[in-house]
């Protein structure tokens, strides 16, 4: 049994030799030394219920014993050859992707973390289209190489000052607290059409989430993605669709552009598919995926240890209708959320088991991040995880594991209650 050094050392060695970037939740914060399905224990083996599930990544569990079983089967056969020689699991990853991603996307590019598939996924835009420029919406997030930074729309996440700025356009995000939604997304769609009339020659793409997780869970308008769509396709631009956060069953499709009836030119997705083995991909159609001739290979991506855990988390989540879960229990969070009279909350967003919870403070000397920290705070001391994210910092964000059970949601509920 590993003897834990606890949460001041290790506090301490984060302020000694992690960089000051390197943030942490909570004042107090546990030592988290196990995981178990829907649960994590501290060093002092308190339990807790998870509903962030380490930013949407951990969708069938914290090492779900059936699945690493498998992945350590994996490690004791083969763990690495790179794609320079043939091996079998990322063929198959990739033939399931085939058959589950939207439309007639079938060819995938394997790679590592969300920042390197939507880096890749731009660049084949730009070889597909021979044009150079992208559209983004403010609000978005995309990563934090280069240039995925420099298509995201949250100013704290845009780490320096040097980020491209030139051919990159942003747009409004079709929600606001200000105007209606049907408003804000007239507003988006007239700026789209004036840069792409402007600039639409040398645009290659647009990135958007179909769901912004970091930007506070905010959904469009079921038809805001099918009318940007069409105007992008008069000016022969694509459109890239980041389900990083949202991919796999997360929203109550198995992606959450199906949310919207759209098929995207590119798709990229991350986090979820290796349940905590990285591993992220970007997608399309043959058309645009012959575009892709120059020499390419991400050292890691699709890796046997990788691949082959995806594919046995994609039997899991079938064989246990994940996404139905997904969509039933989301349902019934965000009906309960909606009959909690509270004055803290102003608005409840998402779907499936992505929501959020738009935190506000009737207290001027209280800001809203304040109080989300107190609310996250004190879950944590009862024993429940969230997460938080919005461009206020002021959202709370429940996105747990699918396992989820009603029962864990039903004591968490009487717990925020509470709390609140
Ligand atoms: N896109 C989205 C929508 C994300 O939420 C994130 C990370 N939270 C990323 C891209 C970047 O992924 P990674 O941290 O794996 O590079």
């Amino acid at each position: 049994m590993m003897s834990f050094i606890g949460p001041a050392s290790i506090l301490a060695k984060r302020a000694e030799y992690f960089f000051p970037a390197t943030g942490h939740f909570y004042k107090n914060p546990p030592q988290i030394v196990k995981g178990y399905m829907q649960y994590l224990f501290d060093e002092q083996n308190k339990r807790y219920t998870d509903l962030y599930a380490g930013v949407s990544v951990v969708n069938c569990g914290h090492s779900n014993p059936e699945i690493a079983k498998k992945t350590n089967e994996q490690v004791n056969d083969l763990q690495h050859t790179t794609t320079l020689y043939l091996t079998q699991p990322m063929v198959e990853l990739a033939e399931k992707l085939a058959q589950i991603l939207p439309g007639d996307i079938a060819r995938t590019f394997f790679c590592v973390t969300g920042s390197e598939a939507n880096e890749g996924a731009m660049a084949l835009a730009r070889l597909f289209t021979r044009k150079q420029g992208f559209i983004a919406l403010k609000g978005g997030l995309h990563g934090r190489t280069h240039l995925t930074l420099s298509v995201t729309g949250i100013p704290m996440w845009r780490l320096d000052n040097q980020l491209v700025q030139e051919h990159i356009y942003f747009i409004d995000r079709p929600h606001s607290v200000e105007i209606s939604t049907q408003e804000a997304m007239t507003q988006s769609l007239e700026q789209l059409e004036m840069i792409l009339k402007k600039h639409g020659d040398n645009i290659a793409a647009m990135i958007v989430e179909p769901i912004q997780g970091n930007g506070g869970i905010i959904m469009y308008p079921e038809e805001y993605l099918k009318k940007v769509q069409e105007l992008l396709a008069a000016y022969q631009v694509l459109l890239i669709v980041d389900e990083v956060q949202t991919g796999y069953g997360r929203t109550g499709k198995m992606f959450a552009v199906e949310h919207y009836g759209v098929v995207p030119d590119i798709i990229v997705t991350a986090k979820a598919l290796g349940n905590g083995i990285p591993i992220s991909t970007f997608s399309t159609r043959s058309e645009i995926a012959e575009a892709f001739t120059k020499p390419s290979a991400s050292t890691f991506g699709g890796n046997p240890v990788a691949a082959q855990t995806a594919l046995n988390v994609l039997q899991y989540m079938e064989k246990n209708y994940l996404v139905k879960q997904a969509q039933e229990l989301g349902d019934y969070l965000k009906k309960k959320l909606q009959q909690i009279d509270s004055p803290f909350i102003q608005e409840i967003r998402g779907t499936g088991l992505m929501i959020g919870v738009q935190i506000q403070s009737p207290d001027p000397l209280i800001t809203s991040a304040e109080r989300t920290d107190e609310i996250l705070e004190k879950l944590k001391d009862a024993g429940y995880l969230i997460g938080k994210n919005g461009l206020n910092r002021d959202v709370l964000a429940l996105q747990p594991p699918l396992v989820i059970t009603k029962e864990d949601i039903d004591s968490f509920l009487a717990c925020l209650e509470k709390v609140l």
